[in-house]
C-alpha cells in the first residue's frame, strides 16, 4: 500500500499555486459574459470512432440504419477506449474515413439529421434536471462507473482520457481526495466557466459520485481566482445544498497551466505526482468540472456523452459564444451559425492558443475533448523571426515540471534521444510555457513533442 503525504486540514490555505508558470493575456472577456447558447442543428453528423484516448469505437450501425439520439452506434474495443453514441435522431449516410484534427484520416459514422424529431427530444430533455443534494444512496460505486462506461465519458477538459477508468479503485492506490478542475488557465476559453455559473449543482452531484465511486474521503475544486463570480456561486451552492461530504472551493492564482494535473494537485494537496506516474501515485482522482456535469446527468438520468459546451472564440469569429453542441457537428457549421469568419481570420485552433493544434480545416467534427475553438486574425498569427538561443535560461524558470527546455530541445535536434529520455523529456506536458517566454522565438515545444515520440520508439535496452 503506498504512503502519502497527510492532506491538509484546510485545503484552502494550501500553496494555491506551482512552480513556474507563464501569464499570457487572458482574453477572457470576449465571452466570460456570454451564457450558454445552443444553436440550430447541423444537418450531417460527424461522428469520428476515435475522440477519446485509446482504441478506436468499433461501429455497431451500418449505412442505410436508422438510430436514435443517445443510441450506442460505437462499442468500446479494450479497456482503454470508450463508446460513441449518436447525438440526434436521423439515417446513416456511411461508414468511412474522414480528416482528423492529427491530420490523419479516421474511421466515422456520418449521420443525417432528422432535425424535427431531434429537437423534440432535446426540448422533453430540458426539464431534466440535477441537484447538489442529489440522494446517493441508490448509486452504489460499481453503478456510478458503469454509468461512465456505458455512457462514453471522457475527460472534457482536452486529454479525453476514458473518465470510468479514473473513478475504478486501485486495491493497492487508494484515493482520499477527488478533484475537480475548474482552472480554465487556457487564455480566451470560458467555457467551464460559463458551466460553473449555469450549473454548479449538476458538477457538485457529480463531485460526490466521483468520492463516493473511489472512496475519496474529501473533495476539492480548483477555481482560478480570476473567476470570482464562478468561486461565489459553487460556494453558495455547496452551502444552499448543506451535503455530508467535506468539501472545499479553492481558490488558486491565475498562472498558466494552473489546470494541468501536475499543477493543480500539487497546488491543492500539497503532493506531487511522480515523473512518469498518475495521479493514483498521489492518491488522487481528478476530473475536469464538465466532466463531472456529464457524470451527474449520465448517473442520474442515464444520458450519455452525446453533447458538451465550447467556446468559439477569438477576434478571428463575428459572434462568440459559448456554445452547447451535438458532438460531431462540424466545425464550420458553428463559424457560419456565429456570423462567419472576419475578413481578417487567419487560423482556426482547437482549443486555446496555448495547446491546441491548428485546424487544417472547417469540416472537421466537434470532438468529446474539444473545449473551444479560438479563431486568430493575420496580425496575430504572423511567424516571428527565430533566432539562437542566448542561454537566457527563461524557458528553464517557467517549465512546472522541472525540466531544461532549451537543452532538451538541443538534444532532440541532434538526435540523442536516450539522453533526452535521461533528462525526463516525457515528463513534459507540452503546455507551451517554454516557447512562449522564449525571447529567441525558439519553437521548442515542437521539439519536444516530436522528441517524445522518438522517446518512445526506443528500443527497450537503449
Ligand atoms: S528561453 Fe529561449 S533563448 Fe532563453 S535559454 Fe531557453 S531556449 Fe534559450
Ligand atoms: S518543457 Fe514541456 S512542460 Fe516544460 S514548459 Fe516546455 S512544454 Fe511545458
Amino acid at each position: 500500500m503506498q504512503q502519502l503525504k497527510p492532506l491538509p486540514r484546510d485545503l484552502t490555505q494550501g500553496a494555491r499555486s506551482f512552480p513556474g508558470g507563464v501569464h499570457p493575456s487572458e482574453h477572457k472577456e470576449i465571452t466570460e459574459a456570454l451564457a450558454i447558447e445552443r444553436l440550430a442543428l447541423p444537418s450531417q453528423i460527424i461522428l469520428p470512432l476515435a475522440m477519446h484516448a485509446g482504441a478506436p469505437a468499433r461501429p455497431t450501425v451500418g449505412k442505410k440504419d436508422e438510430v436514435a439520439r443517445a443510441q450506442r452506434v460505437g462499442e468500446a474495443s479494450g479497456f482503454v477506449s470508450a463508446p460513441v453514441h449518436s447525438p440526434v435522431f436521423g439515417t446513416v449516410s456511411d461508414v468511412t474515413a474522414v480528416p482528423h484534427q492529427s491530420g490523419r484520416m479516421v474511421r466515422a459514422i456520418l449521420i443525417r439529421t432528422d432535425i424535427e424529431r431531434t429537437q423534440e427530444a432535446i426540448e422533453a430533455e430540458a426539464e431534466q434536471r440535477v441537484d447538489a443534494d442529489l440522494d446517493l444512496s441508490p448509486y452504489e460505486p460499481r453503478k456510478i462507473t458503469e454509468a461512465a462506461k456505458e455512457g462514453g465519458l471522457v475527460g472534457l477538459g482536452g486529454a479525453a482520457f476514458p473518465t470510468y477508468i479514473k473513478l475504478t479503485r486501485i486495491e493497492k492506490k487508494p484515493t482520499d481526495i477527488a478533484l475537480l478542475n475548474g482552472s480554465e488557465c487556457e487564455p480566451y476559453l470560458t467555457a467551464d466557466h460559463r458551466m460553473m455559473l449555469e450549473q454548479p449543482g449538476a458538477i457538485l452531484a457529480g463531485l460526490r459520485l466521483a468520492m463516493k465511486a473511489t472512496g475519496a474521503s474529501r473533495g476539492a475544486i480548483g477555481i482560478e481566482d480570476n473567476k470570482p463570480d464562478a468561486l461565489r456561486t459553487m460556494r453558495q451552492a455547496l452551502s444552499a445544498a448543506g451535503v455530508p461530504e467535506p468539501i472545499d472551493i479553492v481558490a488558486l492564482k491565475t498562472k498558466y497551466p494552473q489546470g494541468g494535473e501536475r499543477s493543480l494537485i500539487p497546488a491543492i494537496t500539497g503532493r506531487a505526482v511522480p515523473v512518469g506516474g498518475f495521479p493514483p501515485d498521489a492518491g488522487v482522482a481528478i476530473l475536469n468540472v464538465g466532466t463531472a456535469a456529464a457524470l451527474a446527468y449520465a448517473v442520474a438520468h442515464g444520458r450519455p456523452l452525446i453533447e458538451r459546451v465550447l467556446t468559439l472564440t477569438g477576434p478571428g469569429i463575428a459572434q462568440p459564444g459559448n456554445l452547447l453542441v451535438p458532438i460531431g457537428t462540424p466545425i464550420r457549421h458553428l463559424v457560419e451559425q456565429r456570423g462567419g469568419p472576419t475578413e481578417d481570420a487567419a487560423r482556426v485552433i482547437l482549443g486555446g492558443p496555448m495547446m491546441g493544434p491548428a485546424a487544417a480545416q472547417l469540416d472537421l467534427p466537434v470532438m468529446k475533448g474539444m473545449s473551444g475553438i479560438t479563431i486568430l486574425t493575420e496580425a496575430q498569427t504572423r511567424p516571428r523571426k527565430e533566432v539562437a538561443c542566448i542561454r537566457c535560461g527563461r524557458c528553464v524558470d517557467v517549465c512546472p515540471s522541472g525540466l531544461m527546455p532549451a537543452t532538451l530541445a538541443r538534444l532532440v535536434i541532434k538526435r540523442r534521444i536516450a539522453e533526452a529520455r535521461d533528462q525526463h523529456l516525457l515528463a513534459c506536458v507540452e503546455c507551451g510555457s517554454c516557447a512562449y517566454i522564449c525571447p529567441s522565438h525558439i519553437p521548442l515545444v515542437q521539439y519536444l513533442r516530436s522528441g517524445k515520440a522518438l522517446v518512445r520508439a526506443l528500443p527497450k535496452e537503449s
